[in-house]
């Protein structure tokens, strides 16, 4: 069976370089094992979406030459899914509603942890219902979650210790990425996700979550943060300056170094579609360092106006 992978940008901002890394990384690990990859718009938390950054987002990866299979999925379009898992962990006694909020949990003194306050399960046994409520995934039976990650190997959290009972829906009705993400991956069948290291941490929650929802688990492989000048990871809330599709091949070229793929090697590419049908027959999957401090990225530093 070939593998799918996926490419799935928040449409908050245009992709910047470090989406690129992103894009490029996903891309090349998928068609290196003549497998399909797919393009999600990650639009589920619609008060954080910018008007006319999917047009952006889906003209830069075709002027940056990536070709993806299928239709774009649009989480938005997705609720009716979402809110059928949800019930479904309801149904399980997985999920339970929560009348808490982030100041009172404040007042109460919970504490906090690497994804935030860690909710200690409050509202486990409330039996609530109405409006107004969160609705929270029970991880009283979790345990020690443990993952092997392709680039950062072996992965523990004790998810009730260190993350709590996350949020599955919020009191405003948006769902949260956790449960979209796992339900849309499982729905397209994706088996491979490349991603940000950023999101490292998040991925005990989904394992878990798809161990509640009987989905297989599949592999993770998480790529080293890029950073800006100052030492601060590339993105939208930094920053990061957009991708320019004129410069294409030399961006492409760029997002190659910190992937550690062919670094001595100077290739002159007259187009991206030449430079990522390089990028795939040369792809190597042992060369992408685990480093968690992020890799300097000299085009954005040094070059002015990329
Ligand atoms: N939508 C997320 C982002 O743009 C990526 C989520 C994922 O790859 O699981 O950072």
């Amino acid at each position: 069976m070939s593998t799918t992978g996926r490419f799935a940008p928040t449409p908050s901002g245009p992709l910047h370089f470090g989406s690129l890394v992103a894009a490029l990384a996903s891309y090349c690990q998928a068609r290196s094992q003549q497998g399909r990859w797919l393009l999600r718009i990650e639009d589920v938390d619609t008060p954080r979406v910018v008007r006319g950054s999917t047009d952006s987002i889906l003209q830069d990866l075709e002027a940056f030459g990536f070709e993806w299979d299928g239709e774009v999925l649009y989480q938005s379009n997705q609720f009716e899914r979402y809110q059928y898992y949800l019930d479904k962990l309801f149904a399980d006694g997985r999920a339970y509603a929560c009348e808490c909020s982030r100041r009172s949990l404040r007042e109460y003194g919970v504490e906090s942890g690497i994804l935030g306050q860690i909710y200690p399960g409050l509202c486990r046994d409330k039996q609530l219902a109405g409006d107004q409520l969160s609705i929270r995934l029970n991880t009283s039976r979790a345990g020690q979650i443990e993952f092997d990650d392709r680039v950062y190997a072996g992965q523990s959290m004790n998810l009730e210790v260190e993350v709590g009972d996350f949020v599955l829906k919020r009191v405003d009705g948006i769902f949260a990425y956790h449960l979209a993400v796992v339900v849309d991956d499982y729905l397209q069948q994706v088996d491979e996700i490349v991603r940000g290291a950023d999101l490292l941490e998040n991925t005990a929650l989904h394992l878990y979550l798809q161990d509640c929802l009987g989905f297989p688990r599949p592999d993770y492989l998480h790529l080293p943060l890029v950073n800006n000048a100052d030492g601060v990871k590339l993105s939208k809330q930094t920053g990061a300056t957009a991708l320019k599709p004129q410069q294409a091949v030399q961006q492409l070229t760029a997002a190659l170094r910190p992937l550690g793929q062919w670094q001595d090697e100077v290739k002159e590419f007259s187009t991206p579609a030449e430079l990522l049908q390089y990028a795939v027959a040369h792809w190597d999957l042992d060369a992408i360092p685990a480093n968690s401090n992020g890799f300097e990225n000299q085009v954005v530093n040094e070059e002015p106006g990329v």
